[in-house]
């Protein structure tokens, strides 16, 4: 089985100081967040910038370049930024796409629109058409961001039309109000339809953090954490770092006798050399 892939998704675009006091906001509190998970063990970070007068998600290119240089300088980490801007806001897709201007190696790629508790998170074929070009033409491998079915029948079919190259790489999004279940048969169903030589991680948002993270640690699949999608360490106690998250599945991935991709290695196993 391939080594396993930590992701750390820092902060998201939608919690806030309200909500747990130890969410990352500044371009500093989110570098430093960002460096701790690679110590412990992550070898991709998912980022997202905030604006500083709101608290709440941006796609502005400055902040970006702000977070993505110092990692870049001081870290051998891949950076996958995204392209959702906040969803329920539903920004102009060229601002949506704009931090592909710097190049990372990965970046989020939503197939498809959804209902996310009482907004709307709009994800047009229309937009669909446009990241997936500009990710090409600028080399940046897409994160096929899969909340339904529908939304791998879209990445297959775009791949058919040569808008995705493949090997495809899917993350899960499993357990958001009120998209797919973060439970095995919710998460086996999706699983059955990948192409066999994708490879793919998975997010189980909130409680199903864990349930999710041990499918994927037991079916080769790879691990996605972090405070974007869950907040709680455990039942009611709030995580106060990133790092936390990672280093709780580095030890059990150790104990079940998995190895933890280093940066280098998940490029390999992601093909993004
Ligand atoms: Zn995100």
């Amino acid at each position: 089985m391939e080594k396993l892939i930590i992701t750390a998704a820092i902060t998201g675009s939608r919690i806030t100081r309200e909500t747990t006091p130890y969410i990352p906001i500044t371009p500093e509190e989110i570098i430093q967040s960002a460096f701790e998970c690679w110590e412990a063990g992550a070898s991709v970070v998912h980022i997202h910038v905030r604006d500083p007068d709101t608290g709440l998600g941006t796609q502005d290119l400055d902040l970006f370049r702000q977070v993505v240089e110092p990692l870049r300088e001081k870290t051998d980490l891949i950076l996958c930024l995204t392209t959702s801007g906040i969803p329920g806001r539903n920004l102009p897709i060229e601002e949506r796409l704009a931090p592909l201007e710097l190049k990372p190696e990965l970046a989020s790629f939503d197939a498809g629109s959804i209902n996310l508790g009482g907004s709307v998170f709009v994800n047009s074929p229309e937009f669909l058409e446009r990241a997936a070009r500009k990710m090409k033409n600028m080399g940046v491998k897409p994160e096929l961001e899969i909340f339904d079915l529908g939304m791998i029948i879209t990445c297959l079919r775009m791949r058919d039309e040569g808008k995705l190259d493949e090997p495809l790489h899917f993350q899960f999004v499993l357990g958001t109000p009120w998209g797919a279940p973060a439970s095995p048969r919710s998460f086996l169903h999706l699983h059955e339809y990948i192409p066999v030589n994708s490879t793919w991680s998975v997010i189980g948002i909130g409680k199903g953090h864990l349930p999710m993270s041990m499918m994927a640690l037991v079916m080769g699949g790879h691990i996605r954490v972090g405070m974007e999608d869950n907040i709680y360490y455990s039942k009611g106690v709030l995580a106060k770092t990133n790092a936390q998250f990672v280093e709780r599945i580095v030890r059990i991935t150790g104990e079940y006798g998995r190895g933890i991709a280093t940066p280098d290695e998940a490029r390999r196993i992601l093909r993004i050399t």
